[in-house]
């Protein structure tokens, strides 16, 4: 929530193709790819494109935008992959578990039986 944008984050990296990642979808809006420390098969990532640190700075336009790749990348892993359920997760701040300071949503499957602490 403190501190301004750090165009020399990972994620910034990756949207100006200057760090590698494993593509699963882009659009104008948002850039979608595996995360590389995945919390369960097929723990994907969605990264609106627009230069925001967390949701609250996003525009709400932006942030309506990437909602709708959210839900349009979690139905793409449903199909592929069949899980039992999904978490879909977005940290503001460190304290609330965020890392990497460029706005993003999680998606992961989850399985029946799944330990999602592991
Ligand atoms: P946060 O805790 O900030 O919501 O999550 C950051 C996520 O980004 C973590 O799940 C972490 O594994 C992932 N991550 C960090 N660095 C990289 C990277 O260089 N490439 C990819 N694909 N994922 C990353």
């Amino acid at each position: 929530l403190h501190g301004t944008y750090d165009d020399q984050n990972i994620f910034a990296k990756i949207l100006r193709g200057e760090a590698p990642c494993v593509k699963l979808y882009e659009d104008e809006h948002v850039l979608s790819f595996m995360d590389i420390f995945p919390q369960s098969k097929g723990h994907t990532l969605v990264i609106p494109k627009e230069a925001a640190r967390n949701l609250l700075e996003m525009s709400d336009a932006g942030a309506a935008e990437a909602i709708k790749r959210v839900k349009k990348v979690a139905k793409a892993v449903e199909t592929a992959l069949k899980p039992d359920g999904i978490t879909i997760a977005q940290f503001n701040g460190a304290p609330a578990g965020q890392t990497v300071y460029h706005i993003h949503f999680h998606i992961i499957p989850r399985w029946e039986g799944q330990d999602i602490a592991g």
